[in-house]
């Protein structure tokens, strides 16, 4: 497996693979991975030739007082992981690189960006949409796999994709969790023991939704109760929203009568964590 840090060799990489006629995946990611981001690397080698995973923390996607400076680094553990998922080659640019001047330019993707994430985060999907779009015109993958815990930044790279018509095939890949439920995260590691106890109502939550759904409920509201008295019953549970969307637009609904995205952040002490399903009537 290669490493390569620079947008000159990685290009050269791609440019070879193509020549020798290989399809190229691509995986987006901020490192410190964990068999979230791993699943997206199999599934990546799964179906292309070669699988390319970039590694960015993306100072663009973080507000002023997000966790940018203390987000988990470690490019050789990284390394390792990525190897035995069959990974090809890592991009780990440093961010000189990514920005050798001030970005004057951004990719704002507007209506599905106000709700949910982007209300708690603002600028947040601007960094996103603007770094991924960089790293497809680096990399010009023929597919591009994303997780589907980021259930808003799939739509939000789908409808980008479309928009600008940039030729890439957008992969959205399932929610691995830990064996007692918990979404896996990089940020999980900020939670203390108590803390990540507590945390796993969120999944409680979740699956309470959907047998409320299975069993007929179609009212928001009355899954949206459901679901928060669940998660407030923790006394560390701090819950940022909790929402029911339509899946296409992002926009609230009262009543779930098509695919509808059920999304939930909640903060334990300091850590702000998000998960979802998606309620199919
Ligand atoms: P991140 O490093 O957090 O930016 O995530 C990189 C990619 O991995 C994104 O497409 C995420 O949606 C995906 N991802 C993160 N956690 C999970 C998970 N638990 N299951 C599936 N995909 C995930």
């Amino acid at each position: 497996m290669k490493i390569i840090h620079t947008i000159r060799e990685i290009r050269e990489y791609v440019r070879e693979q193509r020549t020798l006629g290989k399809t190229v995946g691509l995986v987006p990611t901020m490192g410190s991975l964990h068999d979230g981001h791993l699943s997206l690397a199999r599934q990546a080698k799964a179906e292309c030739d070669v699988a390319v995973m970039s590694i960015f923390v993306n100072p663009l996607q973080f507000g002023p007082s997000e966790d940018y400076d203390r987000y988990p680094r470690n490019l050789e553990g990284d390394a390792r992981l990525a190897e035995t998922a069959g990974v090809d080659a890592i991009f780990a640019p440093p961010v000189h690189e990514m920005y050798p001047q001030p970005q004057m330019t951004f990719v704002d993707v507007e209506g599905l960006t106000e709700n949910l994430c982007g209300a708690s985060r603002p600028g947040h999907f601007r960094g996103v949409a603007t770094v991924v779009t960089k790293l497809f015109n680096i990399v010009q993958p023929d597919k591009a796999f994303f997780g589907q815990k980021d259930a808003q930044q799939v739509r939000v790279i789908e409808q980008m994709v479309q928009d600008l018509n940039i030729p890439v095939q957008i992969v959205p890949c399932p929610i691995v969790r830990e064996a007692d439920g918990l979404a896996m995260s990089s940020r999980n590691v900020y939670l203390s023991p108590e803390e990540r106890r507590q945390a796993l109502a969120i999944y409680r939550a979740l699956q309470a939704a959907e047998a409320m759904f299975g069993a007929g409920e179609r009212s928001a509201d009355a899954i949206r109760e459901q679901v928060r008295s669940i998660i407030e019953a923790e006394p560390l549970a701090e819950v940022d929203y909790i929402k029911i969307v339509d899946l296409q637009t992002l926009s609230d609904t009262s009543l779930i009568d098509r695919d509808c995205l059920l999304a939930v952040a909640v903060r334990f002490g300091g850590t702000r964590l998000i998960d979802n399903v998606i309620l199919r009537p």
